[in-house]
């Protein structure tokens, strides 16, 4: 295909995959396993399309803060940087280091929380209940989300 008519035919791909997502229509699954070969800029002008016609130029925001309560894996994954390689640079964050980050995090306007850490075999289903009371009586009032993720 020649410049012009590869982007005519962009283009024309562009406009069904938006028509279809904006009047609710099913993708074929020819459609969809093609979305998975598309050129990522194709792909992001079919989402920002798509985008612009649901909400328009507004933007919204959460004020959010993770947590990454250890760095202790072992899971190890290679590409990596995170998880402790060593014992003096292991760490687990206490209640009440959890609390005081949490503290700060309202104070700074936060409405959401990730605890984020890695696969620690020593964490028992306590330490996570006894964190998440501790913060629930403190500050539910102002979440919006409160979440636990096991892995960085
Ligand atoms: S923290 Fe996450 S990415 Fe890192 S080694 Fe563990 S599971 Fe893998």
């Amino acid at each position: 295909m020649r410049g012009n008519e590869r982007e005519e035919h962009e283009a024309g791909e562009v406009s069904e995959y938006v028509r279809k997502n904006l009047e609710g229509e099913d993708l074929a699954e020819e459609e969809v396993l093609h979305l998975f070969d598309m050129p990522l800029p194709v792909l992001g002008r079919i989402a920002d399309e798509i985008r612009r016609r649901k909400c328009g130029e507004l933007v919204t925001f959460v004020i959010d803060r993770n947590i990454n309560y250890t760095n202790v894996c072992v899971s190890r994954c290679k590409f990596c940087a995170f998880y402790a390689k060593c014992e003096e640079d292991a760490y687990v964050l206490s209640k009440e280091e959890i609390l005081a980050k949490v503290e700060e995090a309202v104070r700074l306007g936060a409405t959401q929380i990730l605890m984020q850490g890695g696969l620690n075999p020593d964490l028992s289903i306590e330490y996570f209940e006894e964190i998440f009371s501790a913060v629930k009586r403190r500050f539910w009032s102002f979440w919006r989300a409160f979440a636990l993720s096991f892995a960085a």
